[in-house]
């Protein structure tokens, strides 16, 4: 494959000038076309109360608040800044040159950050948080291993332990991954364990044998719910996480506006929604301007088909039902989730903010095999240098459509939302080593 290195063909730079960190999260459920349905507690249950008591304060007092922003602490804009924020926002010109479009392809690199994803921006959050009113010991789930590993970071960053339950089918597969986990001393369960409660009902069932994020996401709450000194930190689907992502897409406003540019396509890999809301929460006010003008797309994976294929309705978002129920585009809980090297985007429902835009007709859908996500992560890797998380594949590969369907002077910004480097296994898998 050529690719022409020629680029005065066009006066826009590689990459945007440099932007302050956003000094406030922005509250953007103020923004989506409806209001969120609440969480419920199913019959007879207790999880509202639950909820209550083992999250941290302050993130409940984030989703209560009707300010449009909500400021960063300084410490956490500190913390921001050393990781690297602002992420770079670069153009995607060999891929453009590839692809002959007359769009022009931005990139949001948040796979630079220090543990390869986006996941830092909420954990750094949290953990400073939890520090701040005296919790020693987090407790939480991780799918792919990417929010585990960011939590295992951001709790070190404040002197605190963390307790992770991974997804049992992604901690196998993902041994690199996995061992700096372990080098960076946290404390990992494969879920279903034998720890909790929740975990030893899953294995009795016999069902959900190789684990998800639901299962991970069981046991985390029952683990806090049998150890009171222990809070429970959740790394996506909850309005406050996706809030405190909105760094992502604070920072690519300006960048944009720096640039000159005003953005056509938000593209962004969609599994509880944190990456996607936190790129296009900052750009719902246009879109409402906008309508058609400026299209919101998620891409989901074929194995967990959530907003191609699923229901918007009320459902747990884990098998042993510890979750209130909430509102969200489910396959519903008894779906047994192929094994995937996705493990960011397998799981059987979502967060109600993405299903609130998808049910209103603002957020477009589509879903990729796994396969097809390993070509396009190939080719990212020849033509821009870089190796994408499997999930980040997703966004690229809609990207990709979008800039082969164009006509026009199109401007598409995707998220890239982690690196593919820890995700090696997957690689290999879908292209064995060639003797060289
Ligand atoms: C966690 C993760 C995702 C999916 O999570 P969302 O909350 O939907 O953003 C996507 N990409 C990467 C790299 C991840 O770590």
């Amino acid at each position: 494959m050529s690719v022409s290195t020629d680029e005065s063909s066009t006066s826009y730079p590689r990459s945007a000038p440099a932007v302050p960190v956003p000094a406030a999260w922005l509250n953007f459920p103020r923004f989506l076309p409806e209001k969120m349905p609440p969480p419920q507690d199913a019959e007879g249950g207790s999880a509202l109360e639950l909820m209550t008591r083992i999250r941290l304060r302050a993130v409940q007092e984030q989703e209560r608040s009707d300010d449009v922003l909500l400021p960063v602490p300084e410490e956490v804009r500190r913390r921001y800044e050393d990781i690297g924020r602002p992420t770079r926002l670069t153009r995607a010109r060999a891929l453009e040159t590839y692809l002959g479009t007359p769009a022009r392809i931005y990139l949001k690199r948040e796979d630079q950050l220090p543990t390869g994803s986006f996941k830092l921006n909420s954990a750094i959050a949290q953990a400073y948080f939890a520090s701040h009113e005296g919790v020693r010991t987090l407790v939480t789930e991780t799918g792919a291993g990417q929010w585990g590993h960011a939590v295992q970071y951001a709790a070190r960053m404040f002197g605190l332990e963390s307790i992770v339950f991974w997804a049992g089918v992604s901690a196998r597969q993902k041994t690199s991954r996995r061992a700096v986990l372990s080098m960076l001393g946290a404390t990992v369960h494969e879920s279903p364990s034998p720890v909790t409660a929740v975990g030893r009902a899953v294995l009795e069932s016999g069902r959900h044998a190789s684990g998800s994020l639901g299962t991970a996401i069981g046991e985390a709450i029952s683990y806090a719910a049998e150890h009171p000194e222990v809070r429970y930190i959740s790394g996506s689907n909850l309005p406050h996480v996706l809030i405190h992502q909105t760094v992502i897409g604070l920072e690519t406003r300006d960048q944009l506006t720096a640039l000159g540019e005003e953005p056509d396509v938000l593209v962004a890999a969609v599994g509880g929604g944190s990456n996607l809301v936190g790129l296009m929460g900052p750009f719902l006010e246009r879109k409402s301007a906008r309508g058609e003008g400026l299209r919101l797309i998620g891409a989901e994976s074929a194995a967990a088909p959530r907003l191609t294929k699923g229901t918007w309705r009320y459902d747990h978002a884990d098998p042993g039902r510890m979750t209130p129920l909430s509102k969200s585009y489910t396959l519903g809980l008894d779906y047994e989730l192929p094994e995937t090297h996705v493990g960011g985007l397998r799981q059987h429902s979502g967060s109600t903010a993405v299903g609130v835009l998808r049910s209103s007709g603002w957020l477009d859908a589509v879903a990729y095999e796994e396969r097809e996500i390993f070509e396009t992560g190939r080719l990212v890797l020849r033509l821009e240098g870089f190796l994408p998380a499997p999930e980040s594949c997703h966004a690229l590969r809609a990207a990709i459509e979008e800039a082969r369907a164009a006509r026009r002077e199109t401007v598409i910004v995707a998220c890239v939302s982690g690196h593919g480097l820890l995700d090696i296994e997957g690689y290999l898998e879908a292209f064995p080593v060639q003797a060289v």
